[in-house]
């Protein structure tokens, strides 16, 4: 596995002119290399694999990156690159530009002068774009565990429980069942806070007439998973039932329109219209997905303004809502497989309205 992800590394490098790649992102490291640990920089060329970490990693790097030369780091790795590519034939090594300081820039620079620091962003991300067969299983697992966890949920919710309870109950599941964190800070958003499309669960104690906005995910082996369901408490009144008709059909639309070849701004487009043409586009301020994998955001981004077209083995969320002011919103998100053939919805929660008394 590791030696075809770093087989197409290769010549991603090779076309971007690149004798060699510093990978310091966590996830690309993880994805390249296996490593968990928090400390530790992998440097990739043609033919080698070195890994620099210091002595609280050593024993765990040797055992999780066998095809690794593990390199001790004494106090800090630019020290330790200066040594190592000393005598180095190469000229151009590219570093993650989204994540190298400038501070460490310089360093770099000022250490290792004799090669071309050339900053990338997307070379390890690209590849992580499309899942392999085991990362799909990981992926499956981590969607089960969450779409699990609302079931779990679900008896809990009544008029008097707080938003916060409710999320730590969901983060205790998951942990209990395997999940190794959670993905993000959970977002129960309850009444009125429910306008707020990242509303972090609160005091907030439910009250009759409620809409809740949960939104949560597990990481299980590394692999993220990202759900969220809108339930009403007590009872719903005609408006509720309405607009999350709205953004069901909304979700509906742009989860058909996902298959390969697809441009993922037409996904976007296809659930905007429905809320536009039900007269809330105003009210549907954010993109319609995005990736997840080992980040639980990542690339494609669903958006209006994506230039990403959609490929097999690319795993989305679709994810449309309506925000008002004062009211609360609604919002409906499952993780979809892009497939050969189309696509396959990976969350198996209900979607229909479901009152929780
Ligand atoms: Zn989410
Ligand atoms: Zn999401």
């Amino acid at each position: 596995m590791y030696h075809s992800r770093l087989k197409n590394l290769r010549s991603a490098m090779q076309e971007a002119g690149l004798d060699a790649l510093l990978v310091q992102v966590p996830e690309n490291r993880y994805y390249l290399s296996a490593f968990t640990g928090s400390t530790g920089a992998l440097l990739i060329t043609d033919s080698e694999c070195f890994f620099f970490t210091d002595f609280r990693y050593i024993e765990q790097a040797a055992q999780q990156c066998p095809h690794c030369t593990v390199v001790r780091v004494q106090e800090r790795l630019t020290d330790q690159l200066a040594e190592h590519l000393a005598g180095w034939q190469g000229r151009n090594i590219g570093f993650e530009a989204h994540h190298v300081t400038f501070q460490q820039y310089e360093l770099m620079q000022q250490k290792v002068p004799q090669v071309n620091w050339r900053p990338v962003t997307d070379l390890v991300e690209t590849l992580r774009l499309y899942k392999d067969r085991e990362e799909i299983r990981l992926i499956r697992e981590s969607v089960a565990l969450a779409d699990a966890a609302f079931a779990e949920i679900l008896p809990a919710i009544r008029p008097g429980v707080s938003e916060r309870e409710l999320a730590w109950r969901v983060e205790a599941f998951l942990r209990q069942q395997g999940a190794s964190g959670v993905a993000f800070p959970f977002i129960f958003a309850s009444g009125p806070r429910g306008a707020m499309p990242h509303g972090v669960a609160s005091e907030r104690v439910l009250q009759e007439g409620d809409l809740l906005t949960m939104d949560f995910g597990a990481v299980v082996n590394q692999y993220c998973s990202d759900m969220t369901r809108t339930v009403a408490v007590g009872y719903c009144d005609d408006r509720q039932r309405e607009i999350y008709q709205v953004v069901l059909v909304a979700q509906q639309a742009a989860v058909a329109a996902i298959k390969p070849g697809v441009k993922a701004s037409d996904v976007d487009a296809a659930a905007r219209r429905v809320i536009k043409e039900a007269g809330f586009g105003d009210y549907f301020g954010h993109g319609t997905g995005h990736g997840v994998g080992l980040a639980v955001h990542e690339a494609p981004r669903l958006s209006w303004n994506s230039e990403q077209v959609l490929q097999a083995g690319m795993v989305v969320t679709v994810e449309p809502g309506i925000y008002l002011p004062g009211w609360g919103g609604v919002r409906i998100e499952d993780m979809v497989l892009v497939t050969e053939n189309g696509h396959e919805v990976l969350t198996a929660s209900p979607k229909q309205l479901l009152v929780c008394a």
